[in-house]
């Protein structure tokens, strides 16, 4: 962790296995752990709580986390995904201890097999896929042994060799463990070591053509690695006798303890590599960056604070429950985060004109704005006031409702910072739609406060149009509107087809210069965030991150 003042993360069943490890020595006292992503595509808000919970612990027992790529599936990976899998990590404010690659111990992996080999304990099977599935039986029913089982372990590794050479086609060969064909656990009924693909590595180039199979890899990897402690997600439990049986027959310099957790689910969101990369390829979305994307730079496009995402890792805490978090709950996270640390400004996003007819022509006057209602030292910017200005459509109403408080015609209305207005009368084009609003202000009432002791209960915000600057500003929505999507079917059906609303406002001008990713609360609409990609001095664009909870509006009006 780059920072050294954050606290630690709150204990969980793992801590604790790691903590009586500690107490009895074991390891050496040492706690290594390791993040294993695959490079098939961008981290996901999933893969957060498996960063956090990996680097965390090594954070806070001063141990040692290094970022593995998993990389023995060539076919699906590519350097795009290594870039933005440590970008993301480091953007979440954590560091490895070291980088490796599953393909940097390909050498190592292939003489363990042959160790493997010659130990009696694996051998080269000639069943092709389909003949591998009928021998392995089910759930109810034993395996039977293939053919090739009692093969002389000489003429396996002459086989094994020409299979590294390349002399076999994709498929028609396997390396495969010898364990027990009549195991309750179908992992263990000889399950493939090595299959042969002949595929780029976008490392390893064409140097091999047989690739050694995850918990095969994965063990070893572990155990070179001297890790302590391998975390992973549930659907690995069973295959945990598999991981212990790989370093049993092995020389390796240590065998680390599986441990597994339940993945994080998240309401109205899917996690899925393979689908958030068909959303992607298909063109639902912009990108694996898109800001309605579960993935952690869609998240941080969005307006999400790394902060935010790490104290929803914590909170939402370490368990071996499945389990579906209600997406409100990340929500909440951001919105205290921002809302302690994003200064204000006033935005409108559907503008009405309104002309404050006795207000000078060509006058303006400045309006202190504190950048944040309980925070003086965030400071404050001066937010100009003329005689039109917009504000938002939704704040004024021909013929309101009884409670409605902000402006309709007669009605007085505070606009913020600056002075009470009253409704005079409207324009309306040919269609009847309101056109610009006709008001009068009153000067007793400047800075917004009551000239008299009268009571105005709307308070709304406002740009003053000469100054203001436009801007494109997207709202987002959920990007599906199932709560789990694709329980019942087909996920494309269940997208939200109006998760993105781009609309043309207005900004203060003092956000006419802001970088791209600073955050704002505007004031009533939520919080947002200028574009990482899209937001330029004089294309402005702002991403709504989140909106309101207890909206100000709702409050007041
Ligand atoms: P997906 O199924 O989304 O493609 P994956 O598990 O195949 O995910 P990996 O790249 O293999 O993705 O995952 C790297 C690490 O992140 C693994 O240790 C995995 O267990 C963990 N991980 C992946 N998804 C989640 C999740 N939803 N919650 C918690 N941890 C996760
Ligand atoms: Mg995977």
């Amino acid at each position: 962790m780059s920072s050294e003042n954050v606290p630690a993360a709150p204990t969980n069943f793992i801590r604790q296995i790691i903590d009586q490890d500690l107490k009895t020595g074991k390891n050496g006292s040492r706690v290594a752990t390791r993040f294993p992503p695959e490079p098939n595509g961008y981290l996901h808000i999933g893969h957060a709580k498996s960063i956090c919970l990996n680097f965390g612990i090594a954070r806070d027992y001063n141990g040692s986390c290094n970022l593995r790529y998993d990389d023995t599936n060539p076919a699906k990976e590519d350097v795009e995904y290594v870039d933005s899998i440590e970008r993301d990590v480091k953007w979440l404010g954590f560091e490895w201890t070291n980088k490796y690659y599953a393909s940097d111990y390909f050498e190592a992996l292939y003489q363990y097999a042959v160790e493997l080999v010659k130990a009696g304990k694996a051998f080269v099977c000639d069943l092709n896929a389909e003949q591998m599935r009928e021998h392995r039986g089910t759930l109810t029913q034993p395996g039977r042994p293939s053919p090739f089982r009692e093969r002389p372990v000489q003429e396996n590794l002459d086989l094994l060799e020409k299979m590294r050479r390349g002399l076999f086609e994709d498929g028609a060969r396997t390396l495969r463990a010898k364990i027990d064909m009549a195991s309750p656990n179908i992992n263990l009924r000889d399950p493939v070591l090595y299959r042969i693909k002949k595929v780029h590595h976008h490392r390893t180039g064409d140097k091999w053509c047989i690739y050694p199979m995850y918990d095969y890899a994965h063990s070893i990897s572990d155990a070179l690695e001297r890790i302590t402690h391998s975390i992973c997600t549930l659907e690995f439990e069973d295959h945990r006798p598999l991981y212990d049986w790989c370093l049993d027959q092995l020389q390796v310099p240590a065998h680390p303890q599986q441990i597994e957790f339940s993945r994080l689910n998240i309401s109205y969101t899917m996690m899925s590599k393979r689908k958030l990369l068909e959303l992607v390829q298909d063109r639902h979305v912009t990108g694996w960056d898109d800001p309605r994307m579960p993935t952690i730079i869609g998240f941080r496009r969005r307006g999400y604070t790394p902060e935010a995402i790490r104290d929803f890792a914590d909170r939402i805490g370490v368990t071996k429950k499945e389990n579906c978090i209600d997406v409100e709950q990340l929500e909440s996270c951001i919105r205290e985060d921002l809302d302690r640390r994003a200064p204000r400004a006033m935005v409108v996003i559907r503008p009405l004109k309104v002309v404050i007819d006795n207000y000078p022509e060509g006058q303006v006057e400045e309006f202190e704005g504190p950048n944040h209602p309980s925070n003086p030292e965030m400071g404050s910017r001066k937010v100009p006031f003329s005689k039109v200005i917009y504000i938002e459509q939704e704040d004024f109403v021909e013929t309101p409702q009884p409670k409605f408080f902000r402006l309709a015609p007669g009605k007085e209305v505070r606009l913020r910072f600056a002075y009470f207005i009253k409704c005079e009368s409207v324009v309306k084009d040919a269609t009847g739609a309101i056109t610009e609003v006709h008001c009068t202000y009153d000067p007793a009432s400047r800075g917004g406060n009551s000239p008299d002791g009268r009571k105005v209960k709307g308070t709304i915000h406002w740009v003053s149009a000469a100054h203001a600057v436009p801007a494109e500003i997207r709202l987002y929505d959920r990007l599906f509107t199932t709560e789990v999507p694709g329980q019942t079917g087909d996920y494309l059906k269940e997208l939200n087809s109006g998760s993105l609303e781009t609309l043309k406002g207005y900004v203060e001008p003092s956000l006419a210069t802001v970088a791209p990713e600073a955050r704002y609360q505007f004031e009533r609409l939520g919080y947002f965030c200028a574009d990482m990609k899209d937001h330029a001095p004089g294309h402005l664009a702002f991403n709504r991150t989140v909106t309101l909870r207890d909206s100000w509006a709702k409050i007041k009006a």
